[in-house]
Parts: C-alpha cells; structure tokens; sequence
C-alpha cells in the first residue's frame, strides 16, 4: 500500500485541542503516517478577517505538536505571494512528494458545503482526497448540489469520505473572545500554546 500523507490547512489562530484531537483521529482511522498542519498565507474565503502574524501562528502550530512524531509543520503557503489556493498546495506537495505517496486533504465539516466556490475545485478533487472530519448530528450537503460543481463520481466519494470525529467544541474564535475577556484557554489548547499566547500578549484585544 502507498504511504497516506494527511495535509491539514487551516487559519490557525490560533491552533487549539479541537484541530489536533480531529487530525489525529482520521489518522488513525486512514492509516495516514503522517499530517502536515499548513497554517494559511492570505486564506481566500476570509478576506476580511485580519489574522496574527504569520510568525505567531507558525510558532504556535510548531509548539503545539512538538515531540509527536505523527504531526509536521508546513510554511508553504506563509511563503506564498497572493492568495493561499488548496489547489496550489497541493500540487506543490505533489510535486514534492512524487506519485507514489496517496494525499488526503483534511476539512471540518462546515466546510464542505463551502467546497463548491474553492479555486479550481472540480481538478482539485482528482489531486487529493478530500476527507471531512464530522460530528453527532451534522447534516450533510445535497449531493446534487456539490455533483454540479464537480462531477457526480466526485460528489458521491466526497460525501462518502465523511468520518465521524470526537465532537470537540473548541473554536479559535472562542479561544480569542476568552483571552480578550481575560479568561483562561487553560486544558483548550496546549499548554505551550497558552503560555506563548500569554508570553507575547496575542489577543488581549479583540
Ligand atoms: P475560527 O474560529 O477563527 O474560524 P477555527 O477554530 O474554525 O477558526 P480554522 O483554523 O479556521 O479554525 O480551521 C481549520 C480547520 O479545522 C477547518 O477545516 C475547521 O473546520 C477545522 N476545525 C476547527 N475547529 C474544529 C474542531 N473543534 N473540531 C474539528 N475540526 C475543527
């Protein structure tokens, strides 16, 4: 069997219990033998949400899975000029990793109704398995509905590469508002995380 290789983007900001404990679980539900957590440039669909530095978020990505040897960091699209595309990444670890190695493309599940508007979409499903991380009582989107956008066959695998995940209610968002109104992220995020956040006065301020 080809080695399977998780790829994990995301804002990232800042990284929290919820992204590790979902990446790990389809880990080892997929046999992947390692996930790359690729903390985005400039993400495309939150054009108007300003985000921590690059060099914060990256820090706190790094910190966070420090010692597990399942978890990588990737800086590629903090590399990046302009937009940070999926499509471009992928293909970018594509070409690094050659064609003998199967990629996975990790999502929560509120994003695959969004899928339909990413760059590229109906080509990126043929260069990565798109797998979302599901919870008790998510609704699924209406195949037709992503099926117009990429192709029936493609509509049927995405939705069929929905795993349940331990239902973690933790959102950076939620993690921000807490720090801003000065309660603790304690047992939220790891702890060399929250020290750093405490450490360089990240969110204080909303
Ligand atoms: P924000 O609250 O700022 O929107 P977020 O907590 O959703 O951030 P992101 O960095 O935007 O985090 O998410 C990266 C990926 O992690 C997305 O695919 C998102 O669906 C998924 N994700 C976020 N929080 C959780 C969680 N608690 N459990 C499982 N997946 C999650």
């Amino acid at each position: 069997m080809n080695e399977r290789v998780g790829l994990f983007g995301g804002s990232f900001d800042p990284i929290h219990f919820g992204h590790l404990i979902s990446a790990r679980s389809l880990a080892e539900r997929l046999g992947f033998s390692r996930v790359v957590l690729i903390p985005c440039g400039r993400p495309p669909y939150k054009e108007n949400v300003r985000l921590t530095s690059a060099e914060h978020r990256l820090a706190m990505v790094r910190l966070a899975v420090e010692g597990d040897p399942l978890f990588e960091t990737s800086d590629l699209e903090l590399q990046r000029e302009g937009p940070s595309y999926t499509f471009d990444t992928v293909d970018e670890f594509r070409r690094r990793l050659g064609d003998s190695v199967d990629l996975f493309w990790l999502i929560g599940g509120d994003w695959l109704p969004e899928l339909t508007t990413w760059y590229r979409v109906a080509e990126l499903v043929h260069q990565v398995t798109i797998v979302t991380a599901t919870r008790p009582g998510w609704t699924p989107p209406d195949e037709g509905m992503l099926a117009e956008v990429v192709g029936s066959e493609a509509a049927r695998k995405l939705l069929s590469n929905c795993y349940l995940t331990p239902a973690i209610d933790i959102s950076s968002t939620d993690n921000r508002a807490r720090i801003a109104a000065g309660r603790s992220i304690r047992y939220l995020a790891p702890e060399r995380v929250r020290s750093y956040i405490e450490q360089h006065r990240l969110y204080v301020s909303s």
